[in-house]
């Protein structure tokens, strides 16, 4: 019979080969290869969330500063 591990993440019982020592604040539990990495690339997709967002907000700033200066530079002229 296979030899299983029961995962602390999923709850269950998966096979062994499956199975890698994963740290937790407890110490070291047994999790399944598969919620490691669906862990790993749910953090790399906030990341990269993250990331556009910042550039997103420091795009929208510069605009802002090339729209102000732009009021500024007309102002004078249509009053
Ligand atoms: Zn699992």
């Amino acid at each position: 019979m296979t030899e299983t591990v029961f995962c602390y993440c999923c709850r269950v019982h998966h096979e062994k080969k499956q199975m890698r020592l994963f740290p937790t604040r407890q110490g070291q539990r047994w999790r399944c290869l598969r919620s490691i990495e669906a862990a790993t690339s749910s953090r790399r997709e906030r990341d990269a969330f993250g990331q556009k967002q910042s550039e997103i907000n420091r795009e929208t700033a510069r605009r802002a500063a090339e729209f102000g200066l732009l009021l500024r530079q007309v102002q004078p002229i249509a009053s």
